[in-house]
Formats: C-alpha cells, sequence, structure tokens
C-alpha cells in the first residue's frame, strides 16, 4: 500500500526451502504474495539483511521505484539478483545464490533456512531480444539468466551459450532449442574472474552469418569489458544487437551495506 507520502513498503519474502544443486550454488525457494512473486523478476534487486536479524530496518519504495533508506544502520544491503523461476500461483520464487566468500547476499545465502526473510526493491528484464542466431556468454553468476534466455527462446532458434564454471560438478541441466548448442568452459584451479576463457572462446568465433544476431553477455565485469568491444569492433554488433553487462566486480563489492 502506498502512504500519503507517496512510499509503499517492499515486498518481504519468506525462505520455504534450500538446496545445492552443486557444490557452490544455494538454489533458495521463498514465498510471497502472488503480485510480489510476479513482480521479483527476471531481475530482482534483492535487499539483503544481516544474517540472523529477525526484524531488519527495510527500506522503503518512492513512486519512482527509487529505494529511500532508513535513516540510521540497518545492515541491509541491496544486491542484483535472477528470478530463476518464477510461480505466482504456488507464490514461488527461486533464486540460485552463487557462494563465494563472505559477501552480505553468499553470507546470507551460506546461511539461509526456512523462514528467513529478505525483501524486493525493484526488478528489470534480462536485456534480451529475440534473433534467429544468439550468443550467450556467462559464468556461474549468469547461469539462471542463460536458463531462463534458453527456456524462453524461439524453437528455431540457432547459437551457442558459453558457460564458464569451476568444473564439471557444477554444471547444471540447461534446456536449449535444438540449434543451440551449449559449451562449458571448467577454469579448474583458477579463481572466479581471474580466467580468461569466455573472452577468448568468444574471440575465437566467427560472426554468424545473417544480421539478425542477439548476444548477451553476464559475468565478471572486465571480462564482459573485453567481450563487448570483441562483439563491437569484429562482429560489428550495433547497440540493439548485444547486451553485455558485468555481474559482478573482482575485489570490490556492488555496494555498501547499509
Ligand atoms: C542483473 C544481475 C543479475 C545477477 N544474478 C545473479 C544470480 O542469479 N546469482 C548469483 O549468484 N549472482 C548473480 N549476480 C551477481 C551478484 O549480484 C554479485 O555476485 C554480487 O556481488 C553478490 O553480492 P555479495 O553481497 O555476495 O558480494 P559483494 O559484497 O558484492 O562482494 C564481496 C566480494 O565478493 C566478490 N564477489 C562477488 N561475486 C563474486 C563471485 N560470483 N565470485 C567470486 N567473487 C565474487 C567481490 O569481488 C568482492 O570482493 C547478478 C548480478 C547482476 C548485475
Amino acid at each position: 500500500m502506498t502512504a500519503p507520502d507517496g512510499l509503499r513498503a517492499v515486498d518481504v519474502l519468506t525462505v520455504v526451502s534450500v538446496t545445492g544443486p552443486t557444490p557452490t550454488v544455494r538454489r533458495v525457494v521463498l514465498t510471497g504474495t502472488a503480485e510480489a512473486v510476479a513482480a521479483a523478476g527476471p531481475t530482482v534487486n534483492l535487499l539483503v539483511p544481516r544474517v540472523g536479524d529477525p526484524a531488519p530496518r527495510w527500506p522503503q519504495v518512492a513512486r519512482d521505484g527509487r529505494i529511500v533508506w532508513p535513516a540510521g544502520a540497518h545492515g541491509v544491503a541491496l544486491r542484483s539478483y535472477t528470478a530463476r523461476r518464477q510461480d505466482p500461483v504456488r507464490g514461488e520464487v527461486e533464486v540460485d545464490f552463487v557462494l563465494h566468500g563472505d559477501g552480505p547476499a553468499a553470507a546470507w545465502a551460506a546461511a539461509a533456512a526456512p523462514g528467513a526473510v529478505l525483501a524486493v526493491g525493484g526488478s528489470g528484464d534480462l536485456g534480451v531480444r529475440p534473433a534467429a542466431a544468439l550468443l550467450l556468454a556467462g559464468d556461474e553468476t549468469a547461469l539462471p539468466a542463460i536458463s531462463r534466455i534458453l527456456a524462453e527462446a524461439s524453437p528455431a532458434a540457432t547459437g551457442l551459450a558459453l558457460v564458464e564454471v569451476a568444473g564439471p560438478e557444477e554444471e547444471q541441466p540447461l534446456a536449449a532449442p535444438p540449434g543451440v548448442t551449449v559449451r562449458w568452459l571448467h577454469r579448474g584451479s583458477t579463481p572466479p574472474g581471474e580466467s580468461a576463457l569466455l573472452a577468448d572462446a568468444v574471440a575465437a568465433l566467427d560472426p554468424p552469418a545473417g544480421g539478425d544476431v542477439f548476444a548477451w553477455v553476464g559475468a565478471e565485469s572486465a571480462a564482459v569489458r573485453t567481450i563487448r568491444a570483441d562483439l563491437r569492433s569484429r562482429w560489428g554488433l550495433g547497440r540493439a544487437q548485444h547486451h553485455a553487462i558485468g555481474y559482478w566486480r573482482r575485489g570490490r563489492a556492488m555496494a555498501p551495506a547499509g
């Protein structure tokens, strides 16, 4: 409900289950109202409280979507994630969190158990556009997005999805159109964000024949910059033909926790 000052409360979601589809991924199923679930994706700005905080001081949302933080310390961090699945009828949204260390979101996911809460501060689209030929490139943080893009792509689409993960144990089943090949890249013991696998794999590709191409890239920021430059120069992709954004930055938090 919107108050006279134009601010509304954020939608709070409650954890119903936590599983581990792979060693470094926590799959968290959250429940909320049908409206909250429908609005929580495909990309979702999660408001992540401190681990174990039973009564987080949530911000509010202004009419224009701006987040209005409470005064003083609140311990809530804003982080971008992807709703891997949204089911408003069941009132469920599913988010895969990569466990990478002690950032607020990774720490929250590592400790998440039924009954834990987080909130939704906004949402957005995946930035993908339909095209006859697709190139998708991402690391494990982009796997939920790539999984949705492939599931929603035209059955006639052709192309390639390149996914960088640590090893075979981190691969997940992906339902792709028959004309789209999924290629897993294993960085082995190289730490995330330090391998050139994705950029090298894109650099080795020739642009597809015909102009109806769309490239989608989500990974560590430096890798994305390299790939974006390659696709713009060598493939000649214009702005409407690609969406390439840094999903995380090596050595830097996405934003300070409040
Ligand atoms: C649109 C969008 C959608 C996203 N969807 C997902 C998703 O569905 N699942 C998902 O897991 N992530 C996703 N991400 C990435 C996620 O937002 C970042 O990984 C974020 O930094 C995690 O926040 P944090 O609080 O755990 O760590 P932060 O506080 O942001 O960072 C703390 C430290 O951890 C490092 N770090 C952050 N992420 C990683 C990583 N993956 N591997 C290694 N080190 C890392 C940082 O460099 C920093 O040193 C998405 C990002 C965007 C922009």
